[in-house]
């Protein structure tokens, strides 16, 4: 039975994952603003370096994995692109960072990160905010979230998202993540009916805007099947499984860009890819080192 981390555990799908964890006889340190083993506001960086220290302390230092799944809706609010850029980005990456030598130590620790299918479904999202966070710039993606009034959090959220995917793929693949073993994945949900959709819904021009948004299955989807797919990604079947971005959204994805990915390399692509060739060379060599 292993340790896991596991942020949002309070509400919606964070919570939905706790109890498949404790029920399968896992022990799980959760993380949240309330209701949590260790309480703690992710908008801060003071929170967030409280919330890595408590749970590595919690865990005796050895993590066998973490489920982030805190996170923000797209509400309007005139801070609240902020609110979102540090929980749903910040909040993921500084503590993957702290967290991530004692999920070394566990030897085959599995990361899930939630991510939203609002990365491909979200039009004309500023590629500039998704550069300026991953680049830890969070004023300037901001300045420009500013200057899109009453979108910035509609672009905030989907920002935060292609933000914290690109992040796990850059990651996954490296020296300190795959390299010592820890598989980093991202769950991409649709609309999943957990209080943070509700909360959308209970206003009604949102939710005749979320009811006619294409989901080509119909409906909305459920956080325990959501949990389920989270607990198969941390489960020994998910040993392969490693730079991934899971969609779980009905189909709404595939509806607005079937033929968009996968996409072979194009040719002017070509040299790129030679260099990565010559590149995983080191990148074996170091991992046989160890
Ligand atoms: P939820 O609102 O039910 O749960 C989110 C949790 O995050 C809550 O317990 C909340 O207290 C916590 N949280 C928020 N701000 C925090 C802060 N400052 N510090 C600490 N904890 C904080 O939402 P959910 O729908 O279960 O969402 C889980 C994840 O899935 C989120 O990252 C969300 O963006 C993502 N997601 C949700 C949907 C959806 O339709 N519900 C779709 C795609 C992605």
């Amino acid at each position: 039975m292993g340790t896991y981390a596991v942020t949002g555990s309070a509400s919606g799908m964070g919570a939905a994952v706790v109890e498949r964890l404790v029920a399968d006889g896992h022990r799980v340190i959760g993380v949240d603003i309330k209701g949590a083993d260790v309480t703690a506001d992710l908008s801060t960086a003071h929170g967030r370096r409280e919330a890595a220290a408590a749970v590595l302390e919690l865990a005796g230092g050895v993590l066998d994995g973490a489920v982030l799944a805190a996170g923000l809706g797209p509400a309007p609010g005139k801070d609240r692109p902020r609110l979102i850029v540090e929980v749903n980005y910040r909040g993921v990456v500084e503590l993957l960072d702290a967290w991530r030598p004692a999920l070394a130590r566990a030897e085959r620790a599995k990361v899930v990160v939630f991510s939203s299918n609002s990365t491909t479904t979200v039009p004309a999202v500023p590629r500039g905010v998704v550069r300026s966070l991953l680049a830890d710039d969070t004023e300037k993606a901001l300045r420009t979230l500013r200057r899109l009034g009453r979108l910035g959090p509609t672009f905030a959220y989907a920002a935060s998202k292609v933000a914290v995917s690109h992040w796990v793929r850059r990651n996954a693949v490296t020296l300190d993540w795959a390299g010592a073993g820890i598989r980093l994945n991202a769950l991409a949900p649709g609309a999943i009916l957990t209080p943070l959709l509700e909360q959308q819904l209970s206003t009604p021009a949102e939710a005749k805007r979320i009811r006619a948004f294409p989901v080509p299955i119909g409906g909305f989807g459920d956080p325990a099947h959501l949990a389920a797919w989270v607990v198969f990604m941390l489960s020994d079947a998910a040993d392969f499984l490693c730079g991934s971005v899971v969609f779980v959204d009905g189909g709404s994805d595939a509806w607005f860009r079937a033929t968009d990915w996968p996409r072979p390399v194009p040719a002017r692509r070509v040299p790129g890819y030679v260099r990565r060739m010559a590149q995983f060379r080191s990148y074996k060599k170091a991992v046989r080192k160890g």
